[in-house]
């Protein structure tokens, strides 16, 4: 019982990892590729944004030295106050120009005097009229950035909301830095656009490796199938089954499988061969005879396909080992064997039933035929010499012949016995067919 489980979960091993060879490269790998490809696809998106947004800021600032003319300063009014100018023109209420744009492209336009906000469309809180004026941005930004350098965040928070955000530096007619113009676009947007894209994507590439994974599912299933039907296969024949059949479909294929498949039935057969056949005289032993009666009182069964059975057993053989010697008597079993099996052939076959007894099944003939067939036989017994040990030996057989039929092959052999038996009391050397008391009722 304990083996039996064992064996269970050894197949059971078996199939899971072949599942998991077949799946698992094809699942990896389209995880991999969706990943790749995402990761491809948002590094391109930002790369996309960031360069739209420093477009913006140009034309912002183009606009901006189109519309007025001159330098960027900062001059003090009354008390802390300071106000922006561009050239004579004092900008800092002059929004035309960022709000129009910042509505065109959908997105916050800031304009910073060095790190701090003086111009802006975003707003202190959603909908207020409130501009976010006078905040300073961070310092490491505001350093990189007035030293005159691009700069692009990807998740940088302006009044509690997440934003992508683009500083380029503000100059004056001379080259010199004195500012920034920062453009914020929501990120919530920008992830809204990247699952837009990718989900198409993401659902075809899971598609794919679906298909891919029920494909390999599918091919792992069919050998492992192949694989169980050779194991039972062996099983059976490891258990003593020599009969059973490997499932012609595995025989079939081209393939390694099919190879093994055709050594495992060459090696049942050989097994079958060496354990039904006698050793010396080479013909079929009892075990040959009980299977092969099996195939033909079964052709009786479905066919009603006659047959007949004969028992036949060397006339004062013991003679011949005390007159020439046991090894005599072996070379006579061999050359009655031999004559025998040629004279069966076409008819069905002889086999050893032990000692110096052979049976022999007409596999097509009615009793009658075989009995006549059987004369023929006797006959060259008869005139058989077997030359051995410097001796011209001769034999001659008694034969007891029956109808077959679906009784017991026990029972057949029996009735063929008893006549053979008959044979033996009424003189020897003869075919029995009908014994005389028989013949009387
Ligand atoms: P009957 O005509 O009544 O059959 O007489 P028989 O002498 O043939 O019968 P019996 O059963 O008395 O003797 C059979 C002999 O066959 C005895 C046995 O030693 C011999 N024998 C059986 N198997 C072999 C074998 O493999 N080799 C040899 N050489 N002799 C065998
Ligand atoms: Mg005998
Ligand atoms: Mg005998």
């Amino acid at each position: 019982m304990g083996k039996k489980d064992n064996r269970e979960v050894k197949k059971h091993s078996l199939y899971k990892k072949m599942v998991v060879m077949a799946l698992g490269p094809v699942i990896i790998l389209g995880i991999a590729i969706t990943f790749f490809c995402y990761m491809r696809f948002v590094t391109t998106m930002y790369r996309e944004a960031s360069g739209n947004m420093k477009k913006v800021a140009v034309v912002v600032s183009t606009l901006y030295d189109r519309e007025w003319e001159g330098d960027y300063s900062l001059v003090p009014t009354k008390g802390d106050v300071y106000e922006l100018y561009k050239g004579e023109t004092s900008i800092s209420e002059r929004f035309d120009i960022i709000d129009e744009m910042a509505e065109k492209f959908d997105c916050e336009i800031s304009v910073l005097y060095m790190d701090m906000r003086i111009h802006t469309t975003l707003r202190a809180h959603a909908g207020s009229g409130e501009r976010l004026v006078g905040i300073c941005t961070n310092s490491q930004t505001a350093a990189k950035v007035l030293d005159g350098e691009d700069e692009f965040y990807k998740d940088i928070k302006i009044a509690d909301e997440a934003y992508l955000v683009f500083y380029t530096p503000l100059k004056n007619s001379d080259g010199t830095v004195i500012g920034m113009i920062e453009i914020a676009q929501k990120s919530a947007r920008m992830k809204k656009d990247v699952w837009k894209a990718v989900w198409p994507a993401f659902f075809l590439s899971l598609g794919g490796m679906i298909l891919a994974a029920h494909v390999s599912y599918k091919n792992t299933e069919e050998i492992t199938d192949v694989i169980k039907k050779i194991e039972k296969f062996l099983h059976g024949v490891s258990n003593g089954d020599l009969q059973t059949e490997l499932d012609i479909s595995v025989l079939k294929r081209k393939d390694e499988l099919g190879e093994i498949g055709k050594a495992s039935t060459s090696m049942q057969r050989s097994i079958r061969s060496f354990i039904e056949t006698d050793p010396l005289t080479q013909l079929g032993n009892r075990r040959y005879v009980s299977s092969m009666l099996e195939k033909v009182k079964g052709r009786y069964v479905e066919n009603g396909q006659k047959y007949s059975i004969a028992i036949g057993d060397i006339d004062f053989f013991k003679k011949v080992n005390d007159n020439y010697g046991h090894n005599a008597g072996d070379e006579v079993l061999k050359a009655v064997a031999a004559t025998l099996k040629r004279m069966m052939q076409g008819k069905g076959f002889a086999a050893r039933w032990g000692g110096e007894e052979f049976i022999m099944v007409f596999d097509k003939l009615e009793m009658a035929d075989a009995g006549m067939h059987l004369e023929k036989v006797l006959e060259n017994i008869r005139e058989m010499v077997v030359e051995t040990e410097g001796y011209e030996i001769k034999v001659t057989m008694t034969f007891g012949v029956v109808d077959g039929s679906d009784i017991s092959s026990e029972e057949m052999v029996e009735a063929a016995d008893a006549k053979l038996y008959y044979g033996k009391q009424h003189g020897r050397n003869q075919v029995v067919t009908i014994m005389e008391e028989e013949n009387q009722t």
